[in-house]
């Protein structure tokens, strides 16, 4: 028989913590409490997306106050010209800002609150969900802009915001409440597919049996 997926994602997680792959993604920190504040924000998903996001691979660069999402030495020019959301949005414009450059997806983003951390890592996370969950997804999209119901209007934008919005709604208990009221197909789309990946994070971070591992 041969090696399941699991025991292949539990060989490449060796033993790593959420807390060893967030950090392990953090490029730049202006000071130590703002790394602190991302990994307490980043805390809430499930590990497999963590590993699969670490190991893209992703990296995350935390803004202080009052820099400019340009500033970030990891984004490149191209990125820096780019116009979101129909032209009317340039970089400077975004609150945090995620997009795939050359061969890792970088993530720049504010330390000031958890939820705008959380909306970015989404759109990282986003990147590893299968052709099947972004047809679903497309299709919920869709149904959404003919309701004209959306959690805010970031979310009807595009499909990748509809998205981000969704799964950082859903780690906030009054925003959870807000989706499931507002697109309950969205919430429980999230919380399958996060209960999917909190199952195969379990499969794969099955403690050692030597008990020095156990810390
Ligand atoms: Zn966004």
């Amino acid at each position: 028989m041969g090696r399941s997926l699991t025991d292949d994602l539990k060989v490449r997680l060796n033993g790593r913590t959420k807390h060893e792959l967030i950090e392990g993604m953090i490029v730049r920190s202006p000071h130590q409490m703002a790394a602190e504040k991302m990994v307490a924000a980043l805390e809430v998903y499930p590990l497999l997306l963590l590993l699969l996001a670490h190991d893209h691979p992703t990296k995350i660069w935390i803004l202080d106050r009052g820099e400019a999402p340009s500033s970030a030495e990891i984004l490149n020019d191209s990125v820096r010209q780019k116009r979101w959301h129909a032209g009317r949005l340039c970089i400077d414009d975004c609150d945090g800002i995620t997009e795939v450059v050359g061969n890792y997806v970088a993530v720049v983003v504010s330390w000031r609150t958890l939820l705008a951390m959380r909306h970015e890592f989404a759109h990282a996370v986003t990147t590893f969900f299968s052709p099947t969950t972004r047809q679903k997804l497309n299709t919920l999209y869709r149904e959404a802009k003919t309701r004209g119901a959306f959690t805010e209007p970031l979310a009807s934008e595009s499909i990748g915001e509809y998205v981000a919005c969704g799964l950082s709604y859903f780690f906030f208990p009054d925003l959870r409440e807000e989706l499931k009221e507002v697109d309950p197909d969205l919430h429980d789309l999230v919380e399958d597919l996060l209960r999917q990946a909190d199952e195969i994070s379990e499969m794969i971070s099955e403690p050692a049996p030597h008990p020095a591992k156990l810390r």
